[in-house]
């Protein structure tokens, strides 16, 4: 098997069976993304423990690769907090946009997105679960911010 159909299979499974899918109940902030390009659209639930994520669900109806790229996230930030949150986003950025970029061992399973880069369309689809996630984590921030 070579890398290809390892990261289409990652894709494959985490489309057919996204991890973390379904509303978290006890949230302390959501966000909601629409990617009109395609038409994917997702919800993201997040709870807190100061800066690091405790926990993260999310819903939504879109393409395999919008709902896979969503699944692959949770389970990549749960327990992370945000500047560890943002530098994983700048290399997940980078290998959905530079078809010359190797994935890094420290993206572990998001590697798999890198065969997006041959698909400058699919790029928002891949992103848009990381511009919600930093939306939920920009509202819970003015949340806190009381004084
Ligand atoms: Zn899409």
């Amino acid at each position: 098997m070579d890398l290809k159909d390892l990261y289409r299979d990652v894709i494959l499974d985490h489309n057919r069976k996204p991890r973390n899918f379904g509303a978290l109940t006890d949230a302390d902030a959501q966000a909601d993304g629409h990617n009109p390009l395609c038409g994917d659209r997702l919800t993201v639930w997040v709870r807190l423990d100061g800066q690091r994520i405790a926990d993260i669900r999310f819903e939504g109806k879109g393409c395999a690769i919008s709902t896979a790229s969503a699944s692959l996230m949770t389970e990549a930030v749960k327990g992370k907090d945000k500047a560890a949150i943002k530098a994983l986003y700048e290399q997940v950025h980078t290998l959905l946009t530079h078809q010359e970029a190797s994935a890094d061992a420290s993206l572990g399973k998001l590697a798999a997105l890198a065969g997006v880069s041959e698909f400058p369309a699919r790029v928002k689809c891949a992103t848009l679960c990381w511009h919600t996630l930093n939306a939920a984590l920009d509202r819970s921030a003015d949340a806190v911010t009381t004084e």
